[in-house]
């Protein structure tokens, strides 16, 4: 069968695409950066740079495949959607065109990567949150900028299947991290951003490590490998509301650091940790009800923080080592 990947040369359209080539899939894999830019080169396909913006080029390469995967985002971490949401807004016409196009080829499922960043802030300005479970969407108050595109990609989705009879999916990813992803420049995450830092410190002997905001905000993260699988099997079950994709393993970010310290076997006695309450922290707590998707699913994530952080601090050490 052969499926689109829009997003394939970013971390998860590329893990994606090395899975579904390893399945059998004929993968038509597309993203706007340059080919020596792409976290994984696809094996068995062309790596195909176009801007998805574009109805002209989501029409083209949407023609005669059965599937579209949409990871294609202009993105971030905090720092970068924070002060960025007319970009984070943009991505508005991905998901657009390649709906539109996906309807004009007559393609049969559409899944849209959407983000636990729809989730109303009122629901995760604690310590003391609860689980957010789907219906935490509304009453809508989601994270400005990115979240609101989010939303309202979700919501195309569902009216291009109530009116046009496109299956959509429509996955809500909670953190997702692991090798092959942004590390540096801007646009990573928590979890890289922190394997980073605890490698520089050790290789430069400097062992004072800056953490945004107090650290005692909550999240959940989740491994790459929950992410890849949760996509493929809400992808062929018959779901199309939005689902959680998020690991339940809640960790603060103080805490995240102090486990890669003790995975790796090092001192942390050694490091000390300065607070940076000016910079950009997003919500206070906020973690992935699951309920709903071992329901649906008959799984959820599973790969523990303290397993999924050592694979990734391996291979961000390999990278600044190499
Ligand atoms: P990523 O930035 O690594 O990948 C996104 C890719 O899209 C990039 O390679 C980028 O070049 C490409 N892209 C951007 N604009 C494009 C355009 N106009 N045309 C074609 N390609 C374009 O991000 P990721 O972590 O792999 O995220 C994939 C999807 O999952 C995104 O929709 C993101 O919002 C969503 N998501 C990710 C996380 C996470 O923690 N990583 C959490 C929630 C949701």
């Amino acid at each position: 069968m052969k499926v689109l990947v829009a997003g394939a040369g970013g971390f998860i359209g590329g893990h994606l695409t090395q899975k579904l080539e390893a399945e059998g899939f004929d993968v038509v894999a597309i993203d706007i950066k340059s080919k020596e830019e792409w976290f994984i080169l696809p094996k068995n396909s062309d790596a195909n740079v176009a801007d998805l913006r574009l109805l002209d080029m989501a029409t083209k390469y949407s023609k005669g495949v059965s599937w579209i995967f949409n990871l294609a985002c202009d993105m971030g971490g905090m720092g970068f959607i924070e002060s960025n949401k007319a970009k984070c807004m943009e991505s508005v016409l991905i998901n657009t065109h390649l709906l539109q196009s996906a309807r004009t080829n007559q393609v049969e499922k559409f899944f849209f990567s959407s983000s636990a960043c729809v989730y109303a802030s009122f629901h995760q300005n604690s310590l003391n949150i609860q689980p957010l479970k789907e219906a935490d969407a509304y009453p809508a108050d989601p994270e400005d900028g990115y979240g609101w595109e989010k939303l309202f990609s979700e919501r195309m989705c569902r009216h291009f299947q109530e009116d046009y009879g496109i299956q959509t999916r429509v996955a809500r990813y909670h953190n997702v991290y692991g090798p092959h992803g942004t590390y540096h420049g801007g646009r990573e995450k928590v979890p890289a951003a922190a394997c980073r830092k605890i490698i520089n410190a050790v290789n430069e002997g400097n062992y004072e490590i800056e953490i945004w905001g107090d650290g005692k905000q909550l999240r959940s993260f989740t491994y790459i490998d929950d992410c890849i699988e949760g996509t493929l099997k809400l992808m062929n079950s018959n779901f199309s509301e939005p689902l959680n994709i998020g690991s339940s393993q809640m960790i603060s970010i103080n805490d995240l650091y102090k486990t890669i310290i003790a995975v790796k076997g090092l001192e942390e006695n050694k490091f000390s940790f300065k607070h940076n309450l000016e910079a950009p922290q997003g919500v206070r707590g906020r973690s992935s009800d699951n309920k709903k998707c071992k329901e649906i699913l008959k799984w959820e994530p599973n790969v523990s923080i303290s397993t999924g952080i050592e694979k990734t601090y391996d291979w961000i050490q390999k990278e600044i080592n190499s």
